[in-house]
């Protein structure tokens, strides 16, 4: 590593050369307030709030956007940089409705947090907050463009890292505003509900849409018709290895007993694991690329777990629907089983059941009505997704003390899992799981080291070649949706020119890191949250006494027991979907 020597406030350091003063600057542990800058997005100078001097300079600058020289002597603290950065915020201040008490942010926001380091008492200048309506047209996310700061952090996201280009800048002057592109609403745009804008907002202007309340009042049969209904939750793989943040763990602790404890009291009748329905996509997904590989029949398999990676292709790629995998998530098969086989074994009337799933998502709300397909219990399969956030303010709502909690099984039906199951959650995990049961699918042998490192971690694209007793299998992973044209443009190239695709197995997740970046997990994920949060689902991958979804007993006996075989027309009927084109804009 390249260094040069700087001083900071008149003490030297040696930094890496190449970095912003900013980013050497927190290296070096000296922290410099910013709104605008985020560790995922590369720097561009909007907010000001990361003003410094050079040292015999009365010249401020932005260190954003300035890279370290050798020799440099910089100011970053002094008395007038930080009167400059109170005006900046108090600037800030005067056009934000500050309602904290009633936002979704509050206690966890970073402009209220700057205004308490800052003293922030009073705003000097006239309250000129804009006017402008709330964009409540998805089932996922809301923007509420009255409250943003002008940070640009989600466009950025949704152009850079998501390559939807949803969000825009729109106007100029005061009427600046955040919007989706084109002026039309959200649901209207190409936005495909991933939700790393609401991520990556540092307010309240960007958030989930709340069903807190909802799921209270149908357990709490407080609604008209609910008097007698029966409330089931599921919980994603991803969901386990975050949500102590909400409660002061570090990332990657896996909570998966206690989740099960909070959920029992906050009144569920049965509590599942989705890593049970993980375990079982993949045997639906496997037996799907196995016919498919053998046949050479739309090769490569893309897969299909993820609501947004789904919407985006419909809308930016549909020219590969053919090479998705009909398998539903693990979140709509675990729905469609709680409904027909669970409520059969324990006579539980399935028009009764509401099903709550709780994901790190919110393109799984868009998910649970996205066609037809997603009613094939004869009702909705899954009634109301909560985000991993939104569990975590329920079960503070609820008064539960997380870490009293003592650790708790799941319901005995649809809940036992293989370490494959797990690690659906992390990005390489779905490919991995597939891999372990496709080598048995084919070979009718275990495979002799399941640990598949090659497609683990945070590369944006991972590529690998994996021996099943002399057929090579080609893969590649990709995760954040700016990764995958990059991969598919691979395949086109060698389809048109009639040559083998280069990969015969694909995998795609929306999101940084895979769903344990999801954009419905607590605040503040970086990449390394999102390492850490992955390192806590292959230990427990690691701890499983069972790491092959095939050998999982459950799904063996549920084969046997009701659905026949992989692939059979009841298995087709439950737990497969279909996909169309859509436009980009709807209107
Ligand atoms: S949810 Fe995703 S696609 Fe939609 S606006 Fe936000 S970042 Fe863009
Ligand atoms: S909505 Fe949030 S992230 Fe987007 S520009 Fe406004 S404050 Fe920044
Ligand atoms: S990667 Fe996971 S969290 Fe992100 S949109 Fe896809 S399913 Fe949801």
């Amino acid at each position: 590593m390249e260094t040069v020597n700087v001083k900071f406030n008149g003490k030297p350091y040696e930094v890496q050369k190449g970095l912003t003063i900013l980013k050497a600057a927190e290296a070096a542990q000296i922290k410099i307030p910013k709104l605008c800058d985020h560790p995922d997005l590369e720097p561009w100078a909007a907010c000001g709030l990361c003003i410094v001097k050079l040292e015999n300079s009365p010249k401020m600058f932005r260190s954003c956007a300035m890279d370290v020289q050798e020799g440099m002597s910089i100011i970053t603290h002094d008395s007038e940089i930080v009167q400059v950065r109170k005006t900046v915020l108090e600037l800030i201040l005067s056009r934000h409705p500050n309602d904290c008490l009633k936002c979704g942010r509050n206690g966890n926001c970073e402009l209220q947090n700057l205004a308490a380091d800052f003293g922030i008492r009073e705003v000097p200048y006239p309250q000129m907050v804009p006017d402008l309506p709330k964009d409540t047209s998805t089932s996922s996310i809301v923007l509420d463009p009255s409250k943003c700061v002008l940070c640009g952090r989600c466009a950025q996201v949704c152009q850079n890292m998501q390559n939807v280009w949803a969000l825009e800048f729109l106007g100029r002057g005061f009427e600046t505003r955040i919007a989706p592109a084109a002026d039309v609403d959200l649901a209207d745009s190409p936005c495909v509900k991933c939700g790393q804008c609401s991520a990556h907002c540092p307010v309240g202007a960007i958030y989930e849409k709340d069903q807190v309340s909802e799921v209270w009042n149908k357990i709490n049969n407080q609604c008209p018709g609910c008097q007698d209904i029966y409330p089931v939750v599921q919980i994603a793989p991803a969901v386990r290895v975050a949500i102590g943040e909400a409660f002061g763990y570090e990332p990657g602790e896996i909570s998966t007993g206690k989740l099960y404890a909070a959920l029992r009291r906050l009144g569920f009748k049965a509590v599942f694991d989705t890593n049970f329905s993980a375990d079982l996509t993949i045997l639906e997904e496997g037996t799907e690329f196995v016919k498919r590989f053998t046949s050479n029949e739309k090769i490569p398999l893309i897969t299909s777990c993820c609501p947004a990676w789904i919407d985006y292709l419909e809308k930016y790629d549909h020219d590969m629907i053919d090479h998705f995998s009909t398998a539903k998530s693990p979140q709509e098969m675990m729905g469609a089983m709680i409904k027909t086989y669970y409520a059969e074994q324990q006579k539980v009337d399935a028009s009764k059941i509401y099903s709550v799933s709780v994901m790190p998502c919110t393109a799984k709300k868009f998910e649970c009505d996205r066609n037809e397909d997603m009613f094939s219990s004869g009702y909705q399969d899954v009634d109301v997704v909560l985000t991993t956030r939104e569990l975590a303010r329920m079960m503070k709502q609820a008064g539960i003390d997380f870490a009293k909690l003592e650790d708790e099984k799941a319901d005995e039906i649809l809940a036992e899992y293989t370490g494959a199951g797990t690690i659906f959650g992390a990005t390489g995990g779905v490919m991995e799981a597939a891999l372990r049961s496709a080598y048995f699918l084919i070979t009718k042998e275990e495979l002799p080291d399941v640990n598949l490192v090659p497609v683990r971690g945070l590369d944006g694209v991972k590529e690998a070649t994996i021996d099943i007793k002399g057929t090579s299998v080609n893969v590649a992973v990709a995760h954040g949706l700016v990764n995958v044209e990059y991969v598919l443009d691979k395949v086109r190239d060698a389809l048109a020119k009639g040559e083998k695709s280069p990969y015969d197995f694909i995998e795609v997740m929306a999101c940084r890191g895979g769903c344990v970046g999801g954009g419905g997990q607590p605040y503040g994920a970086t990449d390394e949250i999102r390492a850490k949060r992955a390192a806590g689902m292959y230990k427990d991958d690691e701890q499983s006494e069972i790491r092959c979804s095939h050998q999982n007993p459950m799904i063996t006996k549920i084969y046997k027991d009701f659905l026949g075989e992989p692939g059979s027309h009841k298995a087709h009927k439950l737990l497969h979907t279909s996909y169309k084109p859509r436009k980009l804009y709807n209107k």
